[in-house]
């Protein structure tokens, strides 16, 4: 199928693509790496009037270290996270995330502030962001405004941007020594989007838990932050018996979503298992 007609027009600023935004009179939409827009308006599941390319706005790249952040441009590709000297060293969850993205074809045009942006619930960064407790930057043209991962993502594609904003960078607490981080997911096929997945940062004092956030993608509308599951943890070693009642913990607080091929129970059981590998995994040292 083909997308219906749209007008297009490519910006050149920040300023420049949110007044095109909000003087459309139909509805407009950002064109970033177009890998999840472009394949939407070919299925007809959205039909904007007018397009607006961001994809050469110089004010939305690149990497930075800013003291204890990382500052990532939206237009960072998700190769660019897979292959960066400075994610891999600082930002080490979002580099072990970007294999499990769709193909390499997809990554090579697919950007961090799209997918932020779009939040399917299945995507990784999404999830990513929210165990990292990043920040997602918004810029309004005249204004910039910080909105925590946990905030942002509200509901099914929905997010705390307000119409025609513009997420500029997402900012990821850069990694200490004593953090350890786990990434992993289960699909049908390497490159499908994920039955279920796990991000999960950590910080130790020694071998014992201070700080654990846990989230979950492809389990419901939303990634989904498991508080009970991570106070199980926290002051533990991550003994078999504490993750076991990490992983009671995560009965009790997760009714994941069912599909045609996996009901709630199916997932919920899958993500128990991902949640104990990766407490293993985080055990014996992590990244
Ligand atoms: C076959 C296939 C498989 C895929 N598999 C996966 C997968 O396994 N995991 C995964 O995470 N993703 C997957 N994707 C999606 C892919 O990762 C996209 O690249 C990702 O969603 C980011 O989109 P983009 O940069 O291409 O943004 P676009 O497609 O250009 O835009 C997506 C949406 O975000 C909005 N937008 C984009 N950038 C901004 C911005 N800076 N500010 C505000 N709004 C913005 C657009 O208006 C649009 O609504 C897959 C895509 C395909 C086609």
């Amino acid at each position: 199928m083909k997308a219906s007609g749209f007008a297009y027009l490519p910006a050149r600023s920040i300023g420049d693509a949110v007044a095109a935004f909000r003087n459309c009179e139909g509805e407009a939409r950002y064109l970033a790496g177009g890998q999840s827009l472009l394949a939407a308006m070919n299925l007809r599941l959205l039909a904007p009037d007018l397009l607006i390319d961001i994809s050469r706005i110089d004010e939305l790249r690149g990497i930075e270290l800013r003291g204890d952040e990382v500052r990532i441009g939206a237009l960072t590709r998700h190769a660019e996270l897979l292959t960066s000297p400075l994610i891999a060293e600082h930002v080490p969850l979002l580099a072990a995330a970007a294999p499990w993205v769709a193909h390499p074809a997809i990554r090579n045009k697919g950007t961090l502030g799209g997918s932020i942006a779009f939040a399917d619930p299945a995507s990784e960064f999404p999830a990513v962001a929210l165990a990292l407790n990043a920040t997602v930057e918004l810029d309004g043209g005249d204004d910039r405004r910080r909105v925590a991962a946990e905030d942002f993502f509200r509901d099914l594609y929905e997010t705390a941007a307000e119409p025609g904003e513009i997420v500029s960078a997402v900012h990821f607490p850069a990694a200490g020594p004593d953090d350890r981080f786990a990434f992993d997911e289960l699909a049908r096929r390497r490159g499908d989007y994920a039955i279920v997945g796990t991000a999960i940062a950590a910080t130790f004092a020694g071998d014992v838990v201070e700080r654990i956030r846990i989230a979950l993608l492809s389990v419901g509308a939303t990634p989904f932050l498991a508080r009970g599951a991570a106070a199980a943890l926290q002051g533990t070693t991550l003994g078999d018996d504490d993750i076991a009642r990490a992983q009671a913990a995560l009965a009790g607080e997760l009714r994941p979503s069912e599909d045609v091929h996996v009901s709630s129970e199916t997932r919920l059981h899958l993500a128990s298992v991902l949640l104990k590998r990766q407490l293993k995994k985080l055990r014996e040292g992590g990244r």
